[in-house]
């Protein structure tokens, strides 16, 4: 391991190893600091379906060193078409290609293909990972953060990084005082499927208040979303999950959803999932303990940028701690990397939440892709 004199912390744990925590792994191994990385899950699992990615988080895989992985086993494609219900195509929000000439704008990949290009390069960094464990107690002072862990360990850290996500438990244990995240009203329904030839790039369908999307994940494969408004975020019983889905795609008449909704069956792997939000206003840093990621953002998909913004965090968060301007101070480097992302990813949750009030009012179809291009053409600023 090299000195990394600058560093304005050296020992630094991350809690939990979702995409925000393996990225910032990642780049803080590049600047020599010694990472431990604690995972609840003892499998390191990943669920869901496909994940729709912009030119922003491209951009991000670029930096972090994993953008040929995405694209040997991803699918990226160029613009977001806007449909009618019955199928003519009424738009197209443009995805800048950010990376350079020959990188598309945009894409998808399956979840658990992307968690496991970047648990390949957490372990590949030489991050200590520590699965199926989590903290039981944090303690911290002036010089140091003390932790427990659920495996009987203990650690003395420079820097604890909290990023487990939406119900993060180190929010609840450091920032007591934090909002809890808020249903947003709409649910959203995906499912994998073949993927037909003429599904090339990401496709929605602008129903009165009810939104299918598709966007390709591989070669072979492409993922099917349905968003619906739904009062409450009550429990829906799986073995419901197919026929309410096509019941949600009888009334569009374009030939291709059509043909998707007619594979839809018991056998179907289809993902359920009520939408929620939060965004911590106040600060994200308490003493040694900062939080990043879903932790202090997490927004609705409507952008399908939550991973990108957490993914930022960690290339910011790295850059401040080794940042030499900082001369050691940790508070400098830590209220600079908030100052960094807190515009950009409120941005993201309040344009995200908007859309999906509109979708759920039925309201003005010129305003939802307004903002859609407004907030891309905002996200492709450089971080
Ligand atoms: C339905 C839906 C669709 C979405 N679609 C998109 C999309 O198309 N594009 C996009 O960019 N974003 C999308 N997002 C957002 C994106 O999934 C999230 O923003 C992103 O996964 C956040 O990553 P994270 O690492 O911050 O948190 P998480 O992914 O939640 O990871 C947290 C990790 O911490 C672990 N953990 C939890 N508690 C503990 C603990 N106590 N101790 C240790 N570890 C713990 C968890 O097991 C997990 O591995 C979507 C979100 C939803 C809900």
């Amino acid at each position: 391991m090299s000195n990394a004199p600058s560093l304005t912390a050296r020992r630094i744990l991350i809690v939990g190893g979702g995409f925000s925590g393996m990225s910032a792994a990642i780049q803080l191994r590049k600047l020599g600091a010694e990472v431990d990385l604690v995972e609840i899950d003892p499998g390191w699992r990943s669920y869901g379906a496909g994940i729709s990615l912009g030119g922003a988080t491209l951009r991000a895989f670029k930096t972090l060193g994993i953008l040929d992985a995405f694209l040997e086993h991803g699918a990226a494609s160029d613009g977001v078409k806007l449909c009618l219900p019955h199928g003519p195509q009424v738009g197209e929000v443009p995805t800048p290609r950010l990376v350079g000439p020959d990188v598309p704008g945009g894409g998808a990949i399956m979840r658990p293909v992307l968690a496991s290009i970047l648990a390949q390069a957490t372990r590949a960094s030489g991050t200590r990972v520590h699965l199926g464990c989590s903290f039981t107690h944090i303690r911290q002072d002036a010089e140091g953060v003390d932790v427990e862990f659920s495996d009987g360990r203990s650690g003395r850290y420079d820097l604890l990084i909290g990023a487990d996500g939406l119900y993060s438990a180190v929010r609840s244990a450091v920032f007591p005082d934090a909002p809890s995240p808020a249903y947003s009203g709409q649910a959203v329904w995906r499912a994998v499927l073949p993927r037909p030839a003429e599904v090339n790039s990401a496709c929605m369908w602008m129903g009165p208040r009810i939104k299918p999307g598709v966007n390709p994940v591989s070669s072979s494969e492409m993922y099917l979303f349905v968003t619906e408004p739904r009062p409450t975020k009550a429990h829906v019983d799986p073995a419901t999950f197919a026929e309410q889905l096509r019941a949600l795609l009888a009334d569009f008449q374009d030939p291709l959803l059509q043909r998707l909704r007619a594979q839809i069956g018991p056998d179907s792997q289809i993902v359920y999932r009520p939408l929620e939000g939060l965004l911590l206003r106040g600060d994200w840093h308490r003493g040694r303990v900062v939080l990043i990621g879903d932790t202090v953002h997490a927004t609705t998909p409507h952008l399908a940028s939550g991973a990108c913004i957490g993914i930022e965090d960690a290339l910011v968060l790295a850059e401040e701690i080794g940042r030499t301007e900082h001369d050691g101070d940790l508070g400098a480097s830590l209220a600079a990397f908030q100052r960094r992302r807190y515009e950009r990813c409120r941005m993201v949750v309040e344009n995200s939440a908007r859309l999906g009030e509109i979708e759920i009012a039925g309201g003005d179809k010129e305003e939802h892709a307004r903002i859609m291009r407004e907030s891309l053409m905002a996200l492709a600023q450089p971080i």
